[in-house]
């Protein structure tokens, strides 16, 4: 299951055709990307940069907790 974020950018994957949508209203998305309106499927160029970012304060959050356990 995916979850559609607010300000999450998805383009077509059709390059004739490069149609960009932006995510008004989060949702959980049914089971895959979203489809363009030429049938293609859609998917989120600018993730990993996200990702990347999500995931390094992720450690320092479970490091932070882990200190917290063993006092
Ligand atoms: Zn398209």
């Amino acid at each position: 299951m995916r979850m559609m974020l607010i300000g999450q950018r998805y383009r077509c994957q059709n390059v004739e055709c490069g149609a960009e949508i932006e995510v008004k209203k989060a949702s959980i998305e049914g089971r895959s990307n979203p489809r363009c309106c030429c049938g293609a499927e859609m998917k989120k160029p600018y993730t990993q940069p996200v990702l990347r970012t999500f995931g390094k304060d992720a450690t320092v959050a479970s490091e932070f907790q882990h200190g917290g356990d063993r006092r």
